[in-house]
């Protein structure tokens, strides 16, 4: 019933998977873990609580205890290489202050110098605010090390199906929102969803959910791959922003430019121009024309042409659900015009450009 619609994945060196409880790595993702660590890509799992306020109890004592013995047991039959367990309280992860969780990922982004995250969607797939929360840090985390972020997720067929049988929620996503299908095999998965014991003995839906999806995982960017250079000539900075393109979105970006001396003197709306003009559909997409007056002096100072290249363009686009602000390097004044003399004002704006950007994500 699923297709192989979506491209398989690109190559990944080193995969951190992020999640809020102890079985998420197993009945979620066991199998693309399992799928990649046989194929040799070293994979850590951070997991932010211990699932302690789970309802399911099939097995005695601590539940605490019980759980961090069942994520080892699983992590093992998964070939995970590394295991953080964290403390932070289930069922209310998302209380938990952000820069807190976030700190967690980024000191484990540290230490193991992952090239890749890979967390649950940001619905959350089962609605679990745990899960959006775990999310929400990783992208966070993952933005601010410029690292690309992937998202198992559900198709919409297979999330209405288990919607109708058990009345849950999951969140599934139709064929355009999906990049990538993934071939997997279960075996092993199955192997370490029942080192869960204290959680997998009777889970009717879990049973479901892997019979309809079958010998398929689907996988969408959260953030995708930093791509701004040409060959080797860089022309520009982006910052990604893991958050969706609103006026708000863009209202941040004009604050951070006005507090480095930029003001936005034109503003292009790009989607509206082509939509109304060609009637075409596009992303959003708006060009800011940003002028700090004082460097604009100084640069006509040295050379009256260099009004060609001005104002200075900042691209604020929505690239999926995430945003990428994208700015030209004014360095392009120096190496179009060849005069070595317009240096010292190309750095000053290159400095602030790049601080306004950081602040972004900061
Ligand atoms: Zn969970």
């Amino acid at each position: 019933m699923v297709g192989d619609f979506a491209p398989q994945l690109p190559p990944i060196g080193r995969l951190l998977v992020v999640v809020a409880h102890p079985d998420d790595e197993s009945f979620g993702l066991g199998a693309i873990i399992d799928t990649l660590a046989s194929n040799g890509v070293p994979v850590a799992v951070l997991c932010f609580t211990h699932g302690e306020a789970s309802t399911l109890h099939a097995r005695r004592g601590d539940l605490r205890r019980v759980r961090a013995a069942e994520l080892s047991a699983a992590a093992r039959i998964l070939g995970i290489e590394r295991t953080d367990l964290l403390d932070f309280p289930d069922g209310t992860l998302a209380l938990s202050p952000t820069t807190e969780l976030v700190a967690q990922v980024t000191t484990v982004i540290g230490v193991f110098a992952p090239t890749h995250l890979l967390v649950f969607d940001d619905t959350g797939v089962t609605g679990h605010v745990d899960h959006i929360a775990a999310t929400r840090a990783a992208l966070r985390a993952a933005a601010l090390a410029e690292l690309p972020v992937l998202a198992w997720t559900l198709t919409k067929p297979v999330a209405d199906a288990l919607n109708a049988e058990h009345g849950t929620a999951f969140a599934g996503r139709s064929a355009d929102l999906i990049d990538f299908h993934m071939p997997v095999p279960r075996q092993q998965q199955r192997r370490a969803i029942a080192a869960h014991a204290s959680q997998s003995g009777h889970n009717p839906v879990l049973r479901h959910r892997l019979n309809l999806l079958g010998g398929h995982e689907f996988l969408r960017w959260l953030l995708r791959p930093q791509r701004i250079d040409q060959g080797d000539i860089v022309y520009g900075y982006t910052t990604r922003l893991p958050e969706a393109f609103t006026p708000a979105v863009v209202e941040r970006v004009k604050a951070a430019l006005k507090e480095q001396g930029f003001g936005v003197l034109t503003e292009i709306d790009v989607k509206a121009t082509l939509r109304d003009k060609l009637a075409v559909d596009m992303e959003d997409y708006l060009i800011l024309g940003a002028c700090n007056p004082p460097l604009v002096h100084r640069a006509l100072g040295v050379d009256r042409e260099i009004g060609l290249l001005l104002p200075c363009n900042v691209v604020v686009r929505a690239d999926g659900e995430a945003t990428l602000v994208q700015a030209l390097d004014p360095q392009v004044m120096v190496s179009v015009t060849g005069r070595p003399e317009l240096k010292p004002v190309a750095d000053d704006a290159a400095a602030r450009l790049r601080a306004a950007l950081d602040s972004l994500t900061a």
